[in-house]
């Protein structure tokens, strides 16, 4: 579809992403209150974290999750759904 056909175009409140892919350039990380903490002991690879995170910032690595700090604003899904404790919830700062 042109941009000149975008049925929503011209109304007001209606949030348009001009340039795909600019969300990596922002350090959403510095939205955060709190964070999420990993213990691999706990950890039994479920990907549960992986598969709910919203942000897609937890990388899968063979070892287990690989939270990115820089793309997390810290809405605390993977600490809710890790169903070992293995995700738990810090203040930042602290
Ligand atoms: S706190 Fe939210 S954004 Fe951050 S890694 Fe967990 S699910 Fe993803
Ligand atoms: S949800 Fe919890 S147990 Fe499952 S992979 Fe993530 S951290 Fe590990």
């Amino acid at each position: 579809m042109r941009e000149e056909e975008l049925p929503y175009k011209g109304i007001e409140g209606i949030p348009i992403i001009k340039e795909p892919g600019s969300a990596s350039k922002v350090n959403r990380g510095s939205w955060r209150l709190v964070r999420p903490v990993y213990d691999r002991e706990k950890c039994t690879k479920c990907k549960i974290c992986f598969t709910y995170c919203p942000d897609a910032a937890i990388n899968w690595t063979p070892e287990g999750p690989e939270i990115n700090l820089k793309s997390c604003k810290g809405c605390m899904i993977c600490v809710e759904e890790c169903p070992t404790d293995a995700m738990t919830e810090e203040k930042e700062g602290t």
